[in-house]
């Protein structure tokens, strides 16, 4: 814990947290003239537990963590920009990302006035270890590593992640929005060997929710008790939190949801490697394809002008001539495929 307070911006271990007068109170109240809420209502007019004691609850028991290891947020986005505003000092300290990855380090770190520094995937998408060890400095406090990586699809090497963990000097972030559709093991049950380790997963992906805006942290107890000091207090909304745990309550359809799109995802990499025009599609432990071609910037016009919208990568460095695709429905995949038979007949037209 002591290691990690020097990591930890001084004015942040100096913050007095915003106390509201319910969470002063501990009790059990009947009559709430506390907060100038709007008395009239059916429990909208009430402001929401600002700490999600009871979907916390559910959560934690489902991963496996204690309640104090778990931090909710306004998306997993909202996780990693208070990760930048607790541990970097602005114009001192700097992150290490490693692109083509997540656009959200960088425009958080930016917002923060915090240097980025950048050090590129190596060939087959797997972290630089000895370049990112060799780089990083007392004001190296962030690593993001995101596995399975966005763009890419790939899942981090377990003994890279390991090696970073064991010998990178500030906190060390694992995304796992993707976690869900990978074979790997999630970084979760790292958690206790590793009091630097930040583990962020999101409702966005696998559960479904991307509307409700619900992220998660899982971290040290030491760690989760700076987001809470440093969060907006009631940053997870009322209908949030019902809709998820509504949404936990039916994890058996959600896991054959997924079951589907695993499914399509191959599906889908078979039909896109009998194309001509495709030169290669990555293999993905997510529920998105890169796929390298012939003419990526016709083909997401084509696309488009059959309102059909993917993501063109075609311009990041190491995804030269990329589309990013995310696995659809059956119906939906059906589409994609047929519009891309047409811009196949086109391009040997
Ligand atoms: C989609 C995504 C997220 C999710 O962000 P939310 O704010 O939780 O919706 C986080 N990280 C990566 C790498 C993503 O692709």
């Amino acid at each position: 814990m002591e290691r990690i307070a020097r990591l930890v911006r001084p004015n942040i271990l100096a913050l007095q947290a915003y106390s509201s007068a319910r969470s002063e109170f501990d009790g059990q109240a009947e009559v709430f003239l506390d907060a100038n809420e709007n008395p009239f209502g059916d429990s909208l007019n009430r402001y929401p537990d600002p700490l999600q004691q009871e979907l916390k609850a559910v959560i934690a028991q489902q991963k496996g963590v204690a309640v104090e290891q778990l931090f909710l947020g306004n998306g997993s986005d909202e996780a990693i920009d208070l990760l930048i505003r607790i541990f970097c000092r602005p114009n001192q300290d700097h992150i290490i990302t490693l692109p083509p990855s997540y656009g959200m380090y960088q425009v958080s770190a930016a917002i923060s006035a915090i240097e980025v520094k950048e050090i590129a995937l190596l060939s087959g998408f797997q972290p630089d270890v000895d370049q990112i060890l060799a780089t990083a400095t007392p004001a190296s406090k962030l690593l993001f590593l995101c596995s399975p990586n966005n763009p890419t699809g790939n899942d981090f090497d377990w003994d890279s992640i390991l090696r970073l963990l064991d010998n990178f000097p500030g906190i060390v972030v694992v995304d796992e929005a993707y976690i869900d559709f990978s074979k790997q093991t999630s970084c979760l049950e790292l958690l206790h060997q590793y009091p630097k380790l930040v583990v962020l997963q999101t409702f966005s992906k696998a559960w479904g929710l991307a509307g409700i805006r619900l992220g998660m942290a899982f971290a040290s107890k030491y760690i989760v008790g700076l987001f809470n000091k440093v969060k907006p207090p009631y940053n997870v909304n009322r209908l949030t939190q019902q809709a998820a745990l509504e949404k936990l309550n039916d994890s058996i359809a959600q896991e054959a949801i997924i079951a589907t799109l695993l499914v399509e995802r191959r599906r889908l990499r078979e039909a896109l490697n009998q194309l001509p025009f495709v030169k290669e599609v990555f293999p993905s432990a997510a529920n998105f394809l890169l796929i390298k071609m012939e003419e990526p910037d016709r083909c997401y016009r084509f696309l488009a002008d059959h309102q059909i919208i993917v993501r063109n990568r075609s311009k990041v460095k190491q995804c030269e001539g990329c589309l990013r695709i995310t696995v659809g429905q059956v119906i939906e995949n059906d589409r994609l495929l047929s519009v891309l038979e047409l811009f196949k007949n086109k391009l040997t037209a």
